[in-house]
C-alpha cells in the first residue's frame, strides 16, 4: 500500500537524512517546527511520523501528546528520534504519551529503516484486517442470493423499530411477502431460474420501499419489510405497488414467464414484546391471502 510519511525536525540535516531513508516507502513530506508539523499532519494525513524531540517551539513530547488526543491523527504511529543525554527518561515518557517507537540519535539509516518498516507493515496488517471485518460483517447481516438483509439481522432491526415506535408512538407496519406456486416455477424452469426470480422479485421490492424502510429474505420465497412512520392505510399503497411491480416482471429468455406475490399485512401494537408477534398477525393475513385466490393484500 502507498504510504506518506511526514518528517518533523527543525535540522535541515536531519530532514535530508531521514528523507533519504523514508523515500524508500513512499512518498516523504517535512516540517521544521511543532506548529508547521501539527498543521502538516492535519493537511497532509501521513501513514506514519517521524517526530524529533527537540524542536524549537513545541516540544516533541507535546506535539505527540497532542497528536495523540485529537480523533483525527490519533492512530496515526509516531516514531520519536530522541538525543543521546535523556535516552530512557525520554522513551518512557514517549511510550507513556502514545509514541510507537524510537530512534536514537546518532542516526543509523539502516535502524531507522528497519523500525519504519515494522510500523509500515503493523498498519497494512491493521488495514487488511479492517477490511476482512467489515466484509464479515456484511456477509453476517446479508442474504447472498438477493442481497438483503438475512432473517437475524431483519429481526434485530425490525425489534429496534419497535422500541423507537414505543418511545415516540408513531406507527409501523410489517408485512409478509410470499412468492405465489414458487415451487412450480422452479419445478418448470429449473433452480437456477428459480433463484434469478428470487433476486429480482427482491430487487423490486427493494426499488419500492422508501430508504427508511427495512426489508430481509426471511428464508426460502418469503420476504418481510417493515414500513416505520406509515399506517395500514399508507403501506397497504406502498405494497400494492409492490404487488403490481412484481406482476409485471418479465424475464428474459423466459417469455411466458410470470410471478406474483401474495403480502399480508399488520400494524405494530404498543404491546408486542417482540416484532414477531405482528409478524405472525401478517403472516395470518397472508395466509388468508393465499386462500382468496393469491396475488393480493390482506390487511390484518
Ligand atoms: P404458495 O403459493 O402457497 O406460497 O406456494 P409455493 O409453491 O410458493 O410454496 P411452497 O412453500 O410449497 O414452496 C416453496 C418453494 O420454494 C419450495 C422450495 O424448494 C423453494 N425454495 C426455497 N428456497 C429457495 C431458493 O433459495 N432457491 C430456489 N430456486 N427455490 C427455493
Ligand atoms: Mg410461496
Ligand atoms: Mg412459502
Amino acid at each position: 500500500m502507498a504510504h506518506k510519511i511526514l518528517i518533523i525536525d527543525d535540522l535541515e540535516i536531519m530532514r535530508t537524512m531521514l528523507s533519504r531513508v523514508a523515500e524508500d516507502f513512499g512518498e516523504v513530506v517535512t516540517a521544521s517546527s511543532g506548529k508547521e508539523g501539527l498543521l502538516a499532519v492535519l493537511e497532509q494525513r501521513p501513514s506514519l511520523i517521524l517526530l524529533d524531540v527537540i524542536l524549537p517551539d513545541i516540544d516533541g513530547f507535546k506535539v505527540c501528546e497532542a497528536l495523540k488526543k485529537d480523533y483525527r491523527t490519533r492512530d496515526i504511529p509516531v516514531i520519536l528520534i530522541t538525543g543521546l543525554e535523556t535516552e530512557d527518561e525520554a522513551e518512557v515518557k514517549g511510550l507513556s504519551l502514545g509514541a510507537a517507537d524510537f530512534v536514537k540519535k546518532p542516526i543509523k539509516p539502516e535502524v531507522v529503516k528497519a523500525r519504519i518498516n515494522t510500523q509500515l507493515t503493523l498498519l497494512d496488517k491493521s488495514r487488511e484486517l479492517e477490511e476482512a471485518n467489515q466484509e464479515l460483517t456484511h456477509l453476517a447481516m446479508t442474504d447472498a442470493l438477493t442481497g438483503c438483509f438475512n432473517r437475524r439481522y431483519f429481526l434485530n432491526a425490525a425489534d429496534m423499530e419497535l422500541s423507537r415506535m414505543k418511545r415516540h408512538g408513531y406507527p409501523v407496519v410489517v408485512a409478509m411477502i410470499d412468492i405465489d406456486h414458487f415451487k412450480d416455477i422452479n419445478d418448470t424452469y429449473g433452480h437456477s431460474v428459480g433463484d434469478s426470480v428470487l433476486a429480482d422479485v427482491a430487487k423490486v421490492c427493494d426499488d419500492t420501499i422508501r430508504y427508511e424502510d427495512t426489508m430481509g429474505r426471511l428464508g426460502g420465497e418469503e420476504f418481510a419489510v417493515l414500513l416505520p412512520v406509515a399506517d395500514d392505510e399508507g403501506a397497504s399503497g406502498v405494497l400494492e405497488r409492490l404487488r403490481q411491480s412484481v406482476e409485471n416482471l418479465t424475464f428474459e429468455g423466459h417469455e411466458g414467464l410470470r410471478v406474483t406475490v401474495s403480502i399480508g399485512l399488520s400494524e405494530l401494537r404498543a404491546d408486542d414484546l417482540t416484532v414477531e408477534q405482528g409478524l405472525k398477525r401478517a403472516d395470518e393475513a397472508l395466509y388468508a391471502a393465499k386462500n382468496q385466490g393469491r396475488n393480493q393484500l390482506m390487511v390484518e
